[in-house]
């Protein structure tokens, strides 16, 4: 119960690595709030965590409507009193080289990767201020360290979401609000979907570990540095991804 009664947003939490770290806050005791885009799998996810005993609540909110997320982040304020945690969960991917990106595949991802995470930061911000107290995770990815090829604009994305972190971490540290990231390799999840099964067996093969990673693997990374087991952390990215950029 590392994270008991701690009111935690995760955004992006009716599928895939978001899901699976609400339902692992679930188990740890925290009060989850589902935001996702997707209204039945966000009713789903929160009976989910409910069904593990949580107290957990679900707005469909669309991260890049800066109106929706501060009317979400009222409403928990309302009905929970504070906000302990923010994961920055919700991303996506519109993949093409250079030569053939568009400019609304580029201008896609860069709004929900990066201007959503900045939304959601900034809606919690002076909350866990003034608690003098709280933890922002953002999902980074090992693209945003390395590059990949085809991910222009998620790349840059997940690099900025980097430049996020170290930036809040040195701006709150000192109000006590840490900041950190969380740099997953490939895991298993539908963001994959789009993936040729060649390109899938190719990674698969870099990763010394010899396999993809799960949600639940980013989620355990998730709920250390949302604990109080991380309380010296901060500014960091943590990569998750057996291995593959050893
Ligand atoms: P996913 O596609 O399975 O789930 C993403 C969720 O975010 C979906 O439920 C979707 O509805 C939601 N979402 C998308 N746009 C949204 C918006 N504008 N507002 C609110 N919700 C929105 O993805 P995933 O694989 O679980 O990835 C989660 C995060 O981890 C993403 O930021 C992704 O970039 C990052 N990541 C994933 C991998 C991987 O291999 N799966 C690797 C590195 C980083």
């Amino acid at each position: 119960m590392r994270l008991k009664d701690k009111v935690s947003i995760i955004t992006g939490a009716a599928q895939g690595i978001g899901l699976a770290t609400a339902l692992k806050f679930a188990r740890e005791g925290a009060t989850v709030i589902v935001c996702d885009m997707k209204a039945a799998a966000v009713d789903e996810a929160v009976a989910e965590c409910r069904r593990l005993g949580a107290q957990a609540a679900g707005f469909v909110v669309n991260v890049t409507d800066r109106a929706q997320v501060d009317a979400m982040v009222a409403a928990v304020k309302t009905q929970f009193g504070r906000i302990d945690v923010l994961v920055n969960n919700a991303g996506i991917t519109q993949d093409a080289r250079l030569q053939k990106m568009t400019l609304a595949q580029f201008d896609a991802v860069i709004d929900v990767n990066l201007r959503g995470v900045f939304h959601c930061a900034q809606a919690v911000v002076d909350t866990m201020v003034d608690q003098r107290a709280g933890v922002i995770l953002n999902a980074s990815s090992v693209v945003g360290i390395y590059g990949n090829f085809g991910q222009t604009n998620y790349a840059a994305s997940k690099f900025g979401v980097i430049g996020f972190t170290k930036t809040w971490s040195r701006e709150l540290g000192p109000k006590g609000v840490r900041v950190n990231a969380v740099a997953p390799g490939f895991i298993e999840t539908p963001i994959l979907a789009s993936m040729p099964d060649k390109v899938l067996d190719h990674m698969r093969e870099q990763v010394p570990l010899k396999r993809l990673g799960h949600a639940d693997e980013i989620a355990n990374a998730y709920a250390f540095l949302a604990s109080d087991e991380a309380s010296y952390v901060n500014g960091a990215v943590l990569e998750v991804s057996g291995g593959m950029t050893v």
